[in-house]
């Protein structure tokens, strides 16, 4: 199960991937959480991505390409992984398969712009395991505390409404294009995914043939 989750931020992508991790056993590898985690310990790589990660623009391709070749070489992805936020360029993708990283499916979460602007602004997240709640969508138990691990939930500094909009807009101009070379080469499947978190599940569930 080789897997990439498609899609504009907002999309739902790192939900679906924490779902689809708990039931597949394998990884859910989010090129974002490893840029935050290197940018929050000051590691070298998080201060050559800081100014594009807080502005809302890609990170060079060769840094994303680094890191996730790292990622992937790690034993706990040897039976697979969901990659959520990677590839985000035509270049990326084509860095995949020339390192051999062969892809089985490629799901695309389909919103509208109007979608991803509402879910953004409301998404909270927690400040110690990265884990994404919406205000109305999907709220904590305990409002401002995780679920999951009692950390903080937060803001992320990126989805203010303006770095949503050229976050959006990088989308359209770079990420986009990938679905076209994806759809050529067979993998694509689209999930239309306004909807309730376990309805868009299901649907994700079916066309990779798998029970829930
Ligand atoms: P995400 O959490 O997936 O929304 O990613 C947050 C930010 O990290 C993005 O807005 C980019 O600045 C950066 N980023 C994450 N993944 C990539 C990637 N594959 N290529 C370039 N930049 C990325």
């Amino acid at each position: 199960m080789r897997m990439i989750l498609f899609g504009a931020p907002g999309s739902g992508k790192g939900t679906q991937a924490a779902l689809l991790e708990k039931r597949l056993g394998v990884p859910a590898v989010s090129t974002g959480n490893i840029l935050r985690a290197a940018i929050r310990e000051g590691a070298e790589v998080g201060r050559k991505a800081k100014s594009f990660v807080d502005a809302g623009r890609l990170v060079p391709d060769e840094i994303m390409v680094e890191i996730i070749k790292t990622r992937l070489a790690r034993p706990d992805c040897e039976k697979g992984f969901i990659l959520d936020g990677f590839p985000r360029t035509v270049a990326q993708a084509e860095a995949l398969e020339a390192a051999g990283i062969a892809i089985d499916h490629v799901l695309d979460i389909e919103v509208s712009d109007e979608e991803v602007e509402r879910r953004l602004t409301g998404r909270r997240v927690c400040q110690s395991c990265e884990a994404t709640f919406h205000i109305h969508g999907n709220p904590p138990g305990a409002e401002g505390v995780c679920d999951a691990c009692g950390g903080e939930l937060v803001r992320r500094d990126d989805d203010a409404p303006e770095t949503v909009r050229s976050r959006l807009r990088v989308f359209h101009e770079a990420t986009e294009p990938l679905k076209g070379w994806y759809e050529r080469k067979g993998k694509l499947v689209t999930i239309v995914a306004h909807d309730t978190i376990p309805n868009i599940s299901a649907r994700i569930f079916a066309a990779l043939g798998v029970r829930e």
